[in-house]
């Protein structure tokens, strides 16, 4: 039993021990010492695979032995359960797990029976906002892969989070868990944290460039591996690990790509490498894995991994299926699949480790900055760390790739010899400090001008900055933005300036939205409301459009309004007769319209749109001008380049949904948009969740009738199902989906009270003689005899023949 351990719970040491964990890491032991299991705050700042998960369970599990309750913070979703399923071993010492995740809008009111919670930081950050009563009672934090702050997107998130626990309560144990990072020091100044600090690994680690017919390592040695003219650097590499036997058996390998696609199709090539060396045993037992697999789900995914599976090789990503994860993980453990092509999402997270780790991409294409960029050092380092199998290799390897001998010495410069960036806060900014002031002002955290500045002064940023000046301006000018739009309300009277949110800005927070999104819909939803025309568009309001205020906006509101043309039904796409919605007044407001909704939406600063590409711009402004009618809010003139450009490309992430509720094929809609199934779904996930969000603004909003509510909804629905809008009643029923619906249908079954009352022949015959799913569905309907038995499957063929 480690020595050192106490104060956690009966039994924990033994089970340490019997996992193999026999004395502490070094960097554990000098946590213990820095007094993580007596509730001191920590940041420990170690490689890869150094064991931080341990530090965290020691903090957590002895904060809960004294009465308490502990939060994990991930920093992906995908990871949420696969920590909570690890933390569940400690269910036998009277220890419960809850993972929160779902939707941005409830306040997970039942995990307050839990000791420790697993969520991301949006989530916890979500949880504050719906005013969850448990963070009070919280203990001890933990925030893995703290050095994330650094992201531009979701930094300012776990930044202000992080502030927001600490602040509600003051006595909060913070362990903060990092990569090894430039300004460590920093992060534990931040966090009134001790520091440890440390290079140790439990295993050896020579990095080292692939270039011609060897890798040379940081060590100085070299090791041959030919490539012959036209063979691929990486199946040389894989199959120069799998072919020298270290440990009685060849090693496996772990290939970084810079794309889900690239990682899939990596893993297709490796096959050839990976097949021809497997035994028979290792092939049968491959093959049941594969089956395993596609059990799972039948997506084109699970079948491409099986495929690859079947032949030793597999790819992994966050687009995955967590079951698909973890059954590719564990196989690797295992050494049964012997290389995985991999993003580099998931390496920090998880535990997989090689003999030899591949960086073969160590660019990728950035939206931001637009083209290919190189990675970070700390990021490479990450994928690197996981060379190296503790008590199974001699040492580990990390390779990096390169083609001519110029690009050799600049990855040594860049990554071999380089230091990790030193971790930098990103939450001056305003789209950062849209959200974040707005959350922090309805949350109660502060009611004053001064109160949010001296809130702000808790964060990395502040700690950070020579410039004291700069928080203070650019949270002025998001206050002026939040006033303008109706989301504060700020009193100049008193000698200090108040504020407080106003009934829309608390909805705002509520609903996780970017305020910008909010006042964007706001102001999209306004164009329709009744008499549009004079106060609705018009107003203070300011458009969300990133252009800063336009004066004349409501002028040209104005102009644009009395050019819609009246709505009529038979106006919307198919002419679908749909009786029940009822006919909208024939104000002079824009037709409401799906597409309408969906350009909405994707305009919003929530929606990542779709690129355009060469041809796109001509495509688009013809549907633009055929579709004007349908546009909430004025379409930008072809003379404002980059506002005509933005809005064209929120049109085509627009089309991309209409699509999918149009049942175009997922293959098809892949194709046309250029994108991959996991980004429709994506898409898809985001426009409904503003859809929602856009029908809760809705009442809040002036002249909105129940008419445009109703068709909000159905907008969404059409997405959440990807089905017209006749199929809305069907695709509700689970196991049935967009394409079941559709057979069922078109064999005369068009709803779920049809579902009750038709002939099971032709059920089965619609269901393609699938008579589980056909039992099930016809249950989840609500028959009363769902059974199958005694139905002719032949004659339910010719049934759906008909
Ligand atoms: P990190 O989070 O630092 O990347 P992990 O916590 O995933 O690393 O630890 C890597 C592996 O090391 C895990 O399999 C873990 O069980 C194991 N491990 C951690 N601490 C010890 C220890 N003291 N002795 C033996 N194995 C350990």
């Amino acid at each position: 039993e480690p020595s050192s351990l106490s104060g956690l719970p009966a039994g924990v040491g033994e089970a340490l021990e019997a996992e193999g964990v026999a004395e502490l890491y070094p960097p554990q032991e000098a946590a213990v010492e820095a007094g993580v299991v007596d509730g001191e705050s920590l940041v420990a700042a170690v490689p890869t695979a150094s064991g931080k998960t341990l530090i965290a369970e020691l903090a957590m599990l002895s904060s809960i032995e004294r009465g308490g309750k502990a939060l994990y913070i991930v920093p992906l979703r995908a990871l949420a359960s696969e920590k909570k399923a690890e933390f569940e071993r400690w269910e036998e010492f009277g220890v419960t797990v809850g993972v929160s995740t779902g939707n941005y809008d409830s306040d997970g009111e039942w995990l307050a029976s839990r000791d420790i919670i697993v969520a991301t930081s949006e989530k916890v950050d979500s949880l504050i906002r719906n005013g969850a009563p448990w963070i009070d009672d919280l203990t001890c934090v933990v925030s893995d892969e703290v050095h994330l702050v650094d992201d531009s997107h979701r930094g300012p998130t776990l930044e202000v989070t992080l502030a927001k626990l600490r602040r509600v309560n003051p006595g909060l144990q913070t362990v903060a868990l990092s990569a090894t990072v430039g300004n460590a020091d920093v992060i534990a100044d931040w966090l009134d944290a001790e520091l440890v600090e440390s290079d140790w690994r439990p295993i050896e680690l020579r990095t080292g460039v692939h270039f011609g017919n060897a890798i040379e390592f940081d060590d100085g040695s070299r090791r041959e591996v030919p490539v012959e003219r036209g063979a691929d650097q990486t199946a040389e590499l894989v199959a120069d690990a799998l072919d020298t036997e270290e440990d009685g058996q060849g090693g496996s390998s772990l290939v970084f790509v810079n794309s889900r696609r690239n990682a899939e199709s990596s893993a297709r090539k490796l096959t050839d490498v990976t097949g021809p060396r497997l035994t028979g045993d290792e092939r049968d037992r491959l093959r049941e894995l594969a089956e395993e697999i596609r059990g799972v789900s039948d997506t084109d995914t699970s079948e491409d991994l099986a495929d690859a599976v079947e032949e030793g090789s597999a790819f992994h990503h966050a687009g995955l299926a967590s079951e698909h994860r973890s059954l590719v993980e564990d196989a690797f453990r295992d050494r049964l699949i012997k290389c995985v092509s991999a993003t580099p999402t998931l390496a920090a997270g998880v535990n997989t480790p090689a003999r030899r780790v591949i960086v073969r991409d160590w660019r990728r294409y950035d939206g931001e900055f637009g083209g290919m960029q190189p990675l970070d050092v700390l990021e490479v380092h990450q994928m690197c760390g996981r060379a190296g199998r503790p008590g199974l290799d001699p040492y580990g390897e990390a390779v990096l790739l390169a083609s001519d001998a110029d690009t050799r010495e600049e990855l040594f410069d860049r990554y071999v010899w380089a230091e990790a960036e030193p971790v930098r806060s990103k939450l001056a900014a305003e789209p950062a400090l849209r959200t974040h002031v707005l959350a922090t002002v309805a949350s109660g955290f502060a009611a004053t001008r001064e109160g949010l500045l001296s809130f702000l002064d808790n964060t990395l940023y502040a700690t950070q900055t020579d410039d004291e000046g700069r928080l203070a301006a650019v949270t002025d000018t998001v206050l002026d933005y939040l006033d303008v739009n109706g989301f504060v309300e700020r009193d100049r009277d008193g000698g200090s300036e108040g504020l407080a949110a106003t009934g829309i800005g608390h909805t705002v927070s509520r609903l996780y939205l970017d305020p910008m999104s909010a006042a964007e819909i706001l102001d999209g939803l306004r164009t329709v409301a009744d008499g549009a025309d004079d106060e609705g568009a018009a107003g203070d309001f300011v458009p969300a459009d990133g252009a800063g205020p336009a004066p004349d906006a409501g002028a040209e509101a104005d102009a644009d309004d009395s050019g819609f043309t009246t709505y009529t039904r038979a106006d919307e796409e198919g002419g679908d007769p749909a009786a029940e919605a009822g006919e909208p007044d024939a104000a002079a407001a824009p037709a409401v319209t799906p597409l309408g909704l969906y350009h909405l939406v994707s305009r919003t600063p929530d929606t990542y749109e779709l690129y355009l590409k060469s041809g796109d711009r001509e495509e688009y402004t013809e549907v633009c001008y055929e579709r004007e009618t349908e546009f909430l809010g004025d379409v930008p003139s072809e003379y404002e380049d980059v506002r005509f450009e933005d809005w064209l490309a929120a049109l085509k992430t627009a089309r991309l949904l209409e699509d999918w509720a149009n049942e175009v094929d997922e293959d098809r809609i892949a194709e046309r948009y250029g994108v991959g199934p996991g980004d429709i779904r994506g898409k898809v996930d985001t426009a409904e969740w503003l859809l929602r969000a856009a029908e809760t603004l809705a009442r809040d909003v002036e002249g909105v009738d129940g008419d445009t509510v109703v068709r909000v909804r159905e907008a969404r629905k059409r997405l959440e199902y990807g089905v017209r809008e006749e199929l809305l009643d069907l695709a509700g029923v689970r196991n049935v989906g967009r394409k079941r619906a559709r057979r069922l249908y078109e064999a005369g079954i068009e709803s779920r009270a049809d579902l009750r009352e038709a002939d099971k022949a032709v059920v089965l015959g619609a269901l393609r003689g699938r008579e589980r799913t056909a039992e099930r569905i016809l249950e989840n309907a609500g028959r009363e005899d769902p059974s199958l038995d005694g139905v002719d499957p032949d004659r339910s063929a010719s049934a759906a023949a008909t």
